[in-house]
């Protein structure tokens, strides 16, 4: 069997449907979450993961489109948030709002999906060894990923009084997985670890690979820049940032 995993679509419609191309030959596809958020092309987006039954977990950009909660949004975001909640279709919210803050998919090996973290499901970020460790300590499952930073990375716990092992994805790769693994799949729609290019992953068997794709950035910008979303918005997605 084979999965993908992707996270952090965030409404961007040419990078998503790019890395579906992609991810034809998997089995099933996991989506940790933020499927809309700063881009034009929410309902798109929705439908796309509706439609090809990617089982998902709610963002955190996801609830605030859902509840116009914008009180831990910058000033660009929150603008973002407001206007997705006024150009999402009723269909696409209440698909949202049937989201899971985390699930468990028994693959070769249980899996457990969350945006965030295992303790945080929709908010805390999980970008060093020290949230690393905490996120094995409070859960069982041999594999845990999760979204949420738009970086491409694992942590690994290796040797016999284990110690976390950080990987950076950057431009792809393999990873091995031996032991408790937690896999960051890096953003499809708005990378920010200094590579514009969409990233998702494919596991089969005890084999991970992370995979970076060049798709039409061009037309994403000039669409948030069209919709009369923040110029940030159109400008971050050529430098990864
Ligand atoms: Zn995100």
């Amino acid at each position: 069997m084979k999965i993908g995993i992707i996270s952090d679509i965030h409404s961007n419609l040419e990078a998503l449907q790019t890395v579906l191309e992609k991810m034809s030959s998997v089995d099933s596809i996991i989506c940790a979450g933020d499927v809309v958020g700063y881009g034009a092309n929410p309902n798109e987006c929705v439908g796309l993961i509706k439609d090809r039954g990617i089982q998902c977990v709610l963002g955190n950009h996801d609830r605030a489109v859902l509840t116009g909660d914008t009180s831990w949004f910058n000033p660009l975001a929150a603008k973002a948030v407001h206007w997705t909640r006024n150009a999402l279709h009723n269909e696409c919210r209440e698909f949202l709002a049937g989201l899971p803050e985390k699930f468990t998919f028994d693959f070769d090996f249980p899996l457990l999906v969350v945006h965030g973290s295992p303790m945080n499901p929709v908010e805390e970020y999980v970008l060093e060894e020290r949230g690393a460790r905490r996120c094995f300590e409070a859960t069982k499952q041999e594999i845990i990923i999760i979204g949420h930073t738009h970086v491409a990375q694992s942590f690994s716990l290796v040797g016999v009084d284990p110690v976390v092992e950080l990987r950076l994805y950057k431009n792809g790769g393999v990873l091995n997985l031996g032991g408790r693994t937690i896999i960051n799949a890096g953003s499809v729609g708005q990378p920010r670890d200094g590579n514009w290019m969409a990233s998702y992953a494919v596991i089969e068997g005890r084999r991970a690979e992370i995979f970076r794709v060049a798709y039409d950035v061009e037309s994403t910008s000039k669409k948030i820049l069209g919709a009369g979303l923040p110029q940030f918005f159109a400008d971050r997605l050529h430098a990864g940032i």
